[in-house]
């Protein structure tokens, strides 16, 4: 039975089965739904609770009318909405009760005095976490101010900062560090973060990164006390530490996580092996024509070329390779230089784990003894990480390599959002898309 008041044809006395439906809330009933002329929703509700009891003294409470709160809902068929929540205001009778008034609470629609609605504040947080929003749009698509849905989505986020059911079962810590701004830090803060990152694999043997924790500042010391404030629950967990091959996270590790296999990542050591070429190529440079690499030099025309690996190397780069290595090399100092970077790479690759070890193992006692200084020196920064570096093979080829994948995905964001000011919702944010956070509800399917 409709009352028609406006092109929607429901009145405020009306329910409505397929409004209801549409807002699919257990309790609650569409009782208006109007455009505001700007191309908003307006779409108001009102639950079918009855009068409770009177929390101070039990008696029986009246109806005392309604109460609106006015909040921001989810966008309905692309349009903004503004669910309009009359909430029931009930009185107590009895005159000796220090209780008056008593106004409908319900955390599922809205926390008291909230901007937005339970489930928009989810929506907007599954909208940064999957979808590469910024808030600047889900304001737009909310019809409302950025800085309203941002006090929302950070009141979320604490929140969920505060739970700390992230940290349990947590075997493989990684760790790394980025640069968050280039400004001064006297105004914006420090300009290193230091990023913790999951690296546990599931029964598969699979890695699915997921960022832990983000503090400001960098380096062993940062980490340190990261550690230091984490219970020995956690610490204990802890079965294998992935870091670069930095002092500073090896100090840290063997202080607070003396149980841990400290593991140094494949990638960085790989690194390592392609810096030394590098620099034996630019000294050789030096040495046999007496100045700094130009484009018609030799060595200089296959500097890319040289640290490419070898199986993607085509025909014609092969020709460049030797013919620039036979007029730029005349001691075979950067092609040994060459061999070496390129079996460093090549036990990490070897298939066979054993064998690979094998072959680190040989890096490890030659290197060192090699009669190219540059050569030498990384032979002996191997040496010293013996254990660390053989790790990889031993522990079933740990790598660090997620947590490069999640500083990727920290550096798209940082982007989209065209910059942090704060560096408190910068975390926030950061822990937020790197999956820190593993409430259902940021998952899909939502709602209930
Ligand atoms: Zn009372």
């Amino acid at each position: 039975m409709f009352h028609s008041t406006d092109s929607y044809g429901v009145t405020a006395d009306s329910e409505c089965s397929r409004c209801d439906r549409l807002l699919d809330l257990n309790g609650y009933h569409v009782i208006r739904v109007e455009g505001d002329g700007s191309g908003h929703l307006i779409v108001e509700i009102e639950s079918s609770r009855s009068s409770p009891g009177c929390p101070g003294c039990g008696v029986v409470t009246l109806s005392h009318g309604r109460r609106e709160h006015r909040l921001v809902d989810c966008p309905c068929f692309g349009r903004p909405v503004e669910l309009v929540w009359r909430k029931h205001t009930w009185k107590c009778m009895e005159d000796t009760c220090p209780v008056r008034l008593i106004t409908e609470q319900d955390d599922n629609i809205a926390q008291p005095r909230g901007l937005l609605s339970t489930w928009a504040m989810w929506w907007a947080a599954r909208q940064l976490r999957w979808e590469n929003a910024s808030v600047a749009g889900l304001a737009r698509q909310l019809g409302t101010a950025w800085a309203t849905v941002n006090t929302a989505i950070m009141g979320l986020l604490v929140g969920l900062d505060r739970d700390p059911s992230r940290f349990a079962g947590v075997e493989v810590l990684g760790v790394d560090e980025h640069l968050w701004h280039h400004m001064n830090p006297a105004r914006r803060g420090p300009r290193e973060f230091t990023g913790m990152v999951d690296l546990t694999r599931d029964k598969n043997g699979r890695t699915h990164a997921r960022l832990l924790d983000l503090v400001p500042g960098r380096s062993g010391k940062a980490y340190s006390t990261w550690l230091q404030a984490h219970d020995p629950e956690f610490i204990k967990g802890v079965k294998i530490a992935a870091l670069d091959p930095f002092r500073g996270y090896k100090n840290a590790i063997d202080d607070h996580l003396d149980d841990a296999r400290a593991v140094l990542d494949a990638f960085h050591v790989t690194k390592l092996g392609y810096q030394a070429l590098d620099q034996v190529r630019c000294r050789v440079q030096h040495t046999t024509l007496g100045h700094r690499g130009r484009k018609k030099d030799p060595l200089y025309k296959i500097r890319r070329v040289l640290v490419t690996g070898i199986e993607r190397l085509s025909e014609r780069q092969w020709e460049r390779l030797i013919q620039g290595l036979e007029h730029g090399d005349p001691d075979s100092e950067v092609t040994i230089a060459w061999q070496c970077a390129g079996q460093l790479r090549d036990a990490y690759h070897n298939k066979n784990l054993n064998a690979g070890l094998r072959q680190a193992l040989r890096l490890v006692r030659i290197l060192p003894t090699c009669p190219i200084p540059e050569i030498a020196r990384l032979g002996r920064t191997l040496k010293q990480w013996k254990q660390e570096y053989l790790a990889y093979w031993t522990t079933n080829r740990t790598t660090n390599g997620g947590t490069e994948a999640i500083n990727n995905l920290i550096e798209l964001h940082r982007r989209i959002a065209r910059g942090f000011t704060n560096p408190h919702h910068y975390r926030l944010r950061m822990l937020l898309i790197g999956g820190a956070f593993n409430h259902p509800q940021l998952n899909y399917p939502h709602r209930k």
